[in-house]
């Protein structure tokens, strides 16, 4: 896709956005677009950085590697979004800045045990909200444990919930089910509490209504993906 699209689209994502938020009575300084860029090369990365986007994230750690090396001189904020894999959370704790698909304490443990000295990882808990046996996270009942057993690991700052949607959920619902989880789970944490990762191309509008700090958007920003 052309530079001018993508700028074009991140105009008209972050213009969503702020009315989502505003119709919320919500800052929408809140609320922070994270550009889904799987499937993408590293120009439209770089086109997306240009029209003035520094979050970015990734499902597939292999692909991912090879573009955050290539853009290694972009001051990038790298999240990774996909399912980990326990054979594989050293390079993500070492490349990426967030992993928001925490779903169970052995990987938790071993992103902390793999994290470089000197870095702390920012981490979100996945939560199956739908309960959807299709879709990965932790059930909405063990999320308190799985934050306690997360909270004390040295190199992670647990900084709230993701969730993905079932595909029939009803997405206002969904959303705020797990906002208010958040909100409960807010005397079990460590600071900063602050990130509610949910909303995607098709349904940000509602996530933000319903209290999204972090919104994932791929379709929206570099169009369908093949
Ligand atoms: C692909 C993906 C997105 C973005 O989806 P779009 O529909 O392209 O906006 C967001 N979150 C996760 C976890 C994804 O895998």
């Amino acid at each position: 896709m052309k530079m001018h699209s993508i700028s074009k689209n991140i105009e008209r994502v972050e213009a969503a956005i702020i009315e989502a938020a505003r119709s919320a009575g919500r800052d929408p300084g809140d609320v922070c677009l994270v550009a889904v860029s799987k499937t993408r090369p590293a120009s439209t990365i770089r086109a997306a950085y240009e029209a003035g986007l520094t979050n970015f994230g990734e499902n597939y750690l292999q692909e991912a590697l090879t573009k955050i090396a290539a853009l290694e001189e972009l001051p990038l904020t790298w999240h990774f979004i996909g399912a980990v894999q326990s054979n594989k959370t050293r390079p993500i704790a070492e490349h990426f800045h967030w992993v928001h698909t925490v779903d169970r304490r052995r990987i938790a443990q071993r992103l902390s045990d793999h994290c470089p000295a000197g870095k702390t990882l920012d981490v979100c808990l996945q939560v199956n909200i739908d309960s959807d046996p299709a879709k990965s996270g932790v059930q909405p009942d063990d999320a308190g444990k799985l934050l306690r057993e997360t909270r004390e690991l040295p190199r992670l700052r647990v900084r709230g919930l993701m969730t993905i949607l079932a595909a029939r959920s009803e997405a206002l619902t969904s959303y705020q089910r797990l906002a208010k989880l958040f909100e409960a789970l807010k005397k079990e944490a460590a600071d900063p509490w602050d990130t509610l990762s949910m909303g995607m191309s098709k349904d940000f509008r509602q996530a933000i209504i319903a209290g999204a700090t972090l919104v994932r958007v791929g379709t929206d920003i570099f169009g369908p993906r093949s």
